[in-house]
């Protein structure tokens, strides 16, 4: 079974969709980590990330490695290197939506994506277009929302985390740039699919929003 998870930036998908395949035991799937690895490298070899050409090339040569730990834990590596932490950083979210803008890439990434189900039967997937493109057919389908600026804060107590200190306004700016660009793109935009199901996490815990997707996978 596949459940798709997507949503915008800082919509709570990782938590979430993390401990919904803990809770049933099934492998977690972060594609946002292979979208970002990809802008991680080109930064490093300063490619200039508006070169759709050279991106793709990057993209279709890159060898992403994302590998399990225990309980959904997991590392992602990129021709060998560790880049878990990394990819993360405010330099990589303010370029990695013109990195997923380009179609080649995005058909690169997806191909993998979906490779991942020959190997595992039951998946938590998350993502933007995991219900529209990469699984349409997925069993279940969730599409997460919360307000921007609970989002801003979600994602500002994690940077704060991992050391880096901004402002909940910057952070607020940066996610709401982000979703333009990816709800605005011609390739595969953020969208809910038709069929999914809709929870606002603004005044929830993540407990109950697992548990909302739980009883959902139990029905279908
Ligand atoms: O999920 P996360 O915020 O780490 O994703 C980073 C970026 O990767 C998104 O803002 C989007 O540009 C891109 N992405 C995408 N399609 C996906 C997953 C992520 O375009 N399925």
């Amino acid at each position: 079974m596949i459940i798709a998870i997507d949503g915008p930036a800082a919509s709570g998908k990782s938590t979430v969709a993390r401990e919904v395949a803990k809770r049933l035991g099934y492998k977690y799937i972060d594609t946002g980590a292979m979208y970002r690895a990809v802008t991680w490298k080109a930064l490093k070899e300063k490619i200039d990330i508006t070169k759709a050409d050279a991106i793709t090339a990057l993209a279709r040569g890159a060898d992403i490695e994302i590998t399990d730990l225990k309980d959904t834990q997991y590392r992602v590596f990129i021709d060998g290197e560790d880049v878990t932490e990394a990819i993360r950083s405010p330099k990589v979210s303010a370029a990695v939506s013109t990195i997923a803008k380009i179609g080649r890439v995005r058909t690169a990434l997806v191909k993998k994506q979906r490779s991942y189900a020959d190997t595992y039967p039951n998946m938590v997937v998350e993502g933007r277009d995991i219900g529209t493109v990469v699984f349409p057919d997925a069993e279940a389908k969730v599409f997460l929302t919360a307000s921007p600026i609970e989002r801003a804060k979600r994602r500002q107590r994690e940077l704060k985390e991992k050391g880096h200190k901004l402002e909940v306004t910057t952070v607020e700016r940066d996610i709401i740039t982000r979703d333009k660009i990816d709800a605005t793109r011609i390739t595969s935009p953020l969208a809910k699919a038709p069929d999914a199901y809709v929870i606002d996490t603004t005044d929830k815990t993540i407990g109950q929003v697992v548990q909302l997707i739980i009883n959902l996978v139990k029905k279908s």
